[in-house]
């Protein structure tokens, strides 16, 4: 079992997308924010024995990050074959506890796994297209009793995703505030480094 440190590590040292796709936001999660997420998720239960799905799964890391934390397996959806493809190198050595699944997050195969499984998931920031978050997050609350999110900080975002979580039944609670650094990838980014802010956000279906 890696301390937080070494999943840092292990999590930068994966391929990254080849060419990023900027109609789909794909930016890879930084090792120091997505090993913050899967250990806020370790340390509650939420990892260990658990059937992790991953969606828009890009290269896999949180996926990957899971599995090395204990998770019985990993389901990661994506809409884009060609990241899939990383995905499937990433993951290799995790061979027999993975399913890589392409299609679209708002037309999902997926049906409830029931209490065992958990979502851990960067889904694309709603940027590119106004709102893809808030499909990724309500296909989320379709599937599993907890999910943890990524979303990027605007003044109203937690208000948006609170109430979408309480329409579905859930409640949700902020983890933390990470600021993501990115380095300079698609061609409309003039800086070298991009930096904002994102919560790191906690979904749990309220109990009845
Ligand atoms: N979760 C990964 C990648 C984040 S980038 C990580 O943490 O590194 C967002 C990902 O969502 C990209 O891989 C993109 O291809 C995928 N995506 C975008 N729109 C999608 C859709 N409608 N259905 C499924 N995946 C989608």
């Amino acid at each position: 079992m890696p301390d937080r440190a070494a999943l840092e590590i292990a999590l930068e040292r994966l391929e990254d997308f080849g060419s990023p796709v900027e109609e789909l936001e794909q930016y890879r999660t930084p090792g120091d924010v997505a090993a913050h997420v899967l250990w806020d998720a370790y340390l509650r239960g939420d990892v260990s024995d658990r059937v992790v799905v991953d969606l828009g799964c890009g290269t896999g890391v949180l996926a990957y990050g899971s599995l090395l934390l204990g998770a019985a397996g990993a389901v990661c959806l994506d809409i884009d074959w060609k990241a899939l493809e990383v995905a499937r190198e990433n993951l290799g050595k995790f061979r027999g506890m993975f399913d890589l699944i392409a299609g679209d997050v708002g037309r999902s195969p997926l049906r409830p796994l029931g209490g065992d499984c958990v979502v851990i998931m960067n889904p694309p920031f709603g940027v590119k297209r106004r709102g893809a978050d808030a499909v990724f997050l309500r296909e989320a609350l379709k599937l599993c009793p907890r999910v943890y999110s990524i979303h990027k900080y605007a003044p109203r975002s937690l208000d948006v995703l609170t109430r979408i979580a309480g329409e579905c039944g859930y409640s949700a609670t902020v983890i933390s505030m990470a600021t993501m650094s990115l380095r300079q990838r698609l061609r409309h980014h003039r800086r070298r480094v991009y930096r904002f802010e994102v919560l790191l956000i906690r979904f749990a279906k309220n109990q009845v």
